[in-house]
């Protein structure tokens, strides 16, 4: 087992915190500090020191100016489902799990948008909006996980092919900084009801988005939410090679009609993926893909179904491995009914292995994906890890995820060790090709900034000095 930091708890701050959020609701208990010391990932186990569950934005000021005051660090959590390490206290301190902030206060079903607390669900947060006949973009995770967290971590899901990330569906925040002191970014910032846009003013939530929790507490969020066309069409292919996936993903990518467009490896489309790596059936094709267009009227479906044979004929004539295939049943449900019990379900991808999942994800230029691929599979067999990888246009075909899922049995050091050297070792690969990694775990963030712009690196340090004079947010999470 890894080696855990010194214990450090201090009965008047955890004092403190309890007169702050109630006795039941701050502890330093060592059991329920091990709870939220690990998670899916290879990153290494560390005990947070306190773990407090506040209700309101009041509570959530008051923590921030406690910790503030006697320089300890803060971890913002709802699920701790981000498969980085994300919420994983690097040097102790108070862990603030958000999860009973889970009111959903808005839903104007007139101008499409709805205004969140960071605790709620994706599984609440759906059972709400398709009261309304409207959606989210619906990530295939777990739907227990934070849709608010989801979002300010460039989160993604089955609409980012038409919308693009989760992010860039937020129109307003508020946020708690490091300090306690309460901000509002987005039109909520000028009218205190109106939370409908980011524009046109300066767009300050960049300074919380995509900041792994080291910013700021997002106690607010307004997103866009999108009515549901009645009718569904996927079209599912399969190919003998990425090469030939990649063709065809961004020729049905082009013609934008698609809410999601994504291709996945045999290895992949196992339910669970095999651990440890096992060779796909001579017979089998290498890559599925399946998209989803949704249509209004018959006409419309009969139109974008037109568009879509055109597609695949398109992709034969330039004599590609292209043909329709049929996806199985369960799968495509798992893929079309989000949120999903299915692929939501972690035990999925771990079954066979033991508990450990972690993954190189990145967005990276679709022109990029068939060299990466290659590449990755050549690494991963090399430490006998099944290359389970995925790749989904975001809003056409500019740019896109590519991202392989790789199990491992977390109850052995070896084996776990094993899969971060590999994953690490992709991330390389792709880093070299402009590639960008997303929800980074520390060992990424030192990768990615090795190679960064001076000025970018020096830039990031002022505005997080700025934000937190005392570097007490999820700190040392940005490896700066
Ligand atoms: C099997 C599986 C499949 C997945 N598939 C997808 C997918 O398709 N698309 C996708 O995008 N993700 C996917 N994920 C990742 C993950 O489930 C989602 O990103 C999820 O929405 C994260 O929510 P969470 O509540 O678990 O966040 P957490 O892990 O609790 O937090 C994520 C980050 O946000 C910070 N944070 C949390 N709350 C706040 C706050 N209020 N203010 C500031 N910072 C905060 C945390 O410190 C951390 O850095 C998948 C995960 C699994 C296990």
């Amino acid at each position: 087992m890894a080696e855990m930091p010194q214990e450090r708890v201090d009965a008047g701050i955890l004092k403190e915190l309890a007169s702050i959020v109630g006795e039941k609701n701050a502890t330093a208990e060592k059991h329920i500090r091990y709870a939220y010391s690990y998670d899916l990932s290879f990153v290494k186990r560390k005990n947070p020191d306190y773990v407090v569950m506040p209700t309101t934005v009041e509570q959530i000021q008051e923590i921030m100016k406690l910790a503030n005051r006697e320089k300890i660090p803060v971890v913002p959590y709802t699920a701790g489902t981000n498969i980085g390490g994300l919420c994983i206290p690097e040097k102790g301190g108070i862990l603030m799990d958000l999860k009973r902030m889970d009111q959903i206060i808005q839903i104007d079903e007139e101008s499409h948008y709805a205004v969140i607390e960071p605790g709620v669900s994706h599984a609440k947060f759906a059972t709400e909006l398709y009261k309304y006949g409207l959606r989210w973009s619906w990530p295939v995770g777990p739907p227990s996980a934070s849709v608010s967290s989801n979002a300010i971590s460039h989160g993604i899901g089955g609409l980012s092919g038409r919308y693009g990330l989760n992010s860039e569906e937020i129109t307003s925040m508020e946020v708690v900084l490091p300090t306690g002191e309460l901000v509002r970014v987005g039109s909520c910032a000028i009218q205190e009801d109106a939370w409908h846009s980011l524009l046109p003013l300066p767009q300050l939530d960049g300074l919380f988005k995509g900041w792994l929790g080291t910013a700021g507490i997002v106690t607010k969020l307004g997103v866009r939410v999108h009515p549901i066309p009645p009718l569904l069409k996927v079209f599912t292919v399969s190919a003998e090679n990425i090469e030939d996936m990649a063709s065809y993903l961004r020729n049905i990518g082009n013609y934008e009609i698609c809410d999601d467009v994504t291709g996945v490896s045999w290895w992949l489309a196992q339910v669970p993926i095999p651990y440890p790596y096992r060779p796909k059936p001579d017979d089998a094709p290498e890559w599925f893909s399946f998209a989803t267009t949704f249509s209004w009227t018959e006409k419309e479906k009969e139109a974008r179904e037109e568009i879509g044979e055109m597609v695949i004929a398109d992709e034969q004539k330039k004599g590609t491995s292209v043909k329709p295939t049929v996806y199985p049943e369960e799968a495509l449900r798992a893929r079309t009914q989000l949120p999903s019990q299915i692929v939501g379900s972690t035990k999925n991808y771990t079954k066979m292995a033991g508990g450990g999942i972690s993954w190189p994800g990145t967005f990276t230029p679709l022109n990029k994906w068939a060299p990466v691929y290659n590449q990755w599979k050549d690494i991963l067999i090399g430490h006998n890890l099944s290359p389970a990888v995925r790749v989904t246009n975001y809003r056409g075909v500019h740019y896109g995820m590519l991202r392989a899922m790789i199990p491992f049995n977390k109850k052995s050091e070896e084996e776990t060790e094993n899969a971060r050297v590999a994953i690490v070792e992709c991330l390389r690969t792709v880093l070299d090709v402009g590639g960008i990694p997303y929800k980074p775990p520390v060992d990424f963030g030192m990768e990615i900034n090795k190679r960064a712009h001076p000025g970018y690196v020096s830039l990031l340090r002022q505005v997080k000095k700025m934000l937190d004079p005392n570097d007490i947010m999820n700190t040392g999470k940005l490896a700066l």
